[in-house]
């Protein structure tokens, strides 16, 4: 039996979707194989640097090249479906995709706990924004009060980003702050609270992906940023999570335990 990893890409004609594909053609000599390619956009289009077509079925592609892992960087009305078909062929899924509402999380928990396949979501696969992220829990126990900033290129859809939700929650679990008396002239000046954290989005041309999180505590201050300068920052964690998804049983949440690092918890 072949010790490979078979994997699709879905979203594959997309910003993400495209390095991925790239980054496991790339990994030919790591064990990995790009067995399929789907997207709703450039259907028929070629696979740069491969005889594969871009497909719009995923269930067909799913009969017909019967993978390992399926890759999801699509949109939140996507991830879903495309989590149910895999996980109903037993096919173990690494999603990226972000703004996935709680209640679909839960879906996706669902999955893995009724049927035999494993799937972990994480915001942020760039290693360094997990290791900000698994830092801050430790800074939070001591700060009285943290601010998030994150900022993203003007295409993103959704806003806060994953990764300040996550990094939000994580803070928020180890950091209780005080109500400030405050006013606020303008709507949103004060961000949006998550978790009582306030999170501020930028959306510009010119940025990929980049988070700052802002602790205060009297007299000072203790500040931690993450830059994506581009996209290839998250492949070493994709690849990482395609080999060692089929053996992390059921969900997972966040790239903190495949590194080595304590576990986030929901
Ligand atoms: P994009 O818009 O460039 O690509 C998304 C692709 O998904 C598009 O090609 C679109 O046609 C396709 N798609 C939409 N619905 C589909 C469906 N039902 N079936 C198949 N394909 C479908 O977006 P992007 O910049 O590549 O980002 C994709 C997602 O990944 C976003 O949610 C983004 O926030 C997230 N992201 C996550 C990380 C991470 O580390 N987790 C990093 C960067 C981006």
């Amino acid at each position: 039996m072949s010790n490979r990893i078979k994997v699709v890409v879905v979203g594959a004609a997309g910003r993400m979707g495209k390095t991925i594909c790239q980054a496991v053609l790339d990994d030919d000599g790591g064990g990995l194989d790009l067995v399929g390619a789907v997207d709703t956009a450039d259907v028929g289009g070629k696979v740069p640097g491969s005889e594969l077509s871009l497909e719009d079925s995923l269930e067909k592609v799913i009969e017909e090249t019967i993978p390992d892992v399926l890759v999801d960087f699509t949109n939140a009305d996507a991830v879903v479906k495309n989590a149910d078909l895999a996980s109903a062929a037993g096919v173990d899924a690494v999603i990226g995709t972000t703004g996935i509402p709680a209640g679909d999380l839960d879906r996706l928990k669902g999955y893995t706990e009724q049927r035999k396949s494993n799937i972990l979501y994480a915001p942020n696969f760039a290693i360094g924004a997990v290791v900000m992220m698994n830092i801050c829990r430790n800074i939070a126990s001591v700060f009285d009060r943290a601010e998030i900033i994150e900022l993203h290129h003007d295409q993103k859809i959704d806003a806060p980003s994953g990764t300040a939700v996550m990094t939000a929650e994580i803070i928020g679990d180890n950091l209780k702050p005080d109500p400030l008396e405050e006013v606020e002239k303008y709507k949103g000046a004060r961000g949006a609270r998550v978790k009582g954290i306030p999170v501020h989005s930028v959306r510009l041309p010119g940025l990929v992906a980049h988070q700052e999180v802002i602790f205060g505590l009297i007299g000072q201050t203790l500040t931690i940023r993450h830059d994506s300068i581009d996209r290839s920052s998250f492949m070493p964690g994709i690849i990482l999570a395609v080999k060692a998804i089929g053996s992390r049983a059921g969900f997972s949440y966040g790239l903190e335990s495949f590194l080595g690092l304590s576990k986030v918890t929901t």
